[in-house]
């Protein structure tokens, strides 16, 4: 099961997203970026940085009914794809940060995602735009006793395995 908007037999979605061309991937084009890291003409990542795109293409298909990766342009370097963990929020594409943040008031410890990140916006035309319309969505709170977060959560998630590290 796909996000809307992700058409399963192409193998991405040419999207514009906060002012940037943003190219959100089908299920087969992130499980062959895990073996090439290769698309379009950039790399979506460095020997340095591929266990962490790893983790973030594990973590979007374990949940691809409720999150998609996107890669976007950077001018430097310009051989390198920024890869961005994108969900859908009334009807919008908002791109979010995974982090695994603990509830205070009953111990909880899952993923979150974030859409007030501030780097989650850096070069887009509409940055300043995009994080204040970020800071106004609405924040969901702690999963299993309904506590205010500390981070603002658009979603929370029971963790599914070991947390990353
Ligand atoms: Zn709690």
């Amino acid at each position: 099961m796909s996000l809307p908007g992700i058409d399963a037999t192409r193998p991405h979605a040419e999207i514009r997203l906060d002012g940037q061309p943003v190219i959100v991937l089908a299920d087969a084009a992130l499980r062959a970026i895990l073996d090439d890291p290769h698309y379009l003409g950039r790399v979506a990542y460095t020997p340095g940085t591929r266990k962490l795109v790893a983790r973030l293409v594990a973590f979007v298909l374990d949940r691809a009914d409720t999150f998609a990766l996107g890669l976007h342009g950077v001018k430097h370097p310009a051989h390198l794809w920024m890869p961005v963990v994108l969900t859908q929020a009334h009807g919008h594409w908002q791109r979010v940060h995974i982090e695994y943040p603990a509830c205070a008031a009953c111990g909880w410890r899952g993923p979150i995602a974030n859409p007030t990140e501030p780097s989650l916006y850096f070069g887009a035309p509409e940055e300043r735009q995009a994080l204040l319309r970020a800071l106004a969505l609405p924040r969901t709170g702690c999963p299993d006793c309904g506590a205010a977060l500390d981070r603002h959560a658009i979603w929370a998630g029971a963790a599914h395995g070991p947390e990353p590290t």
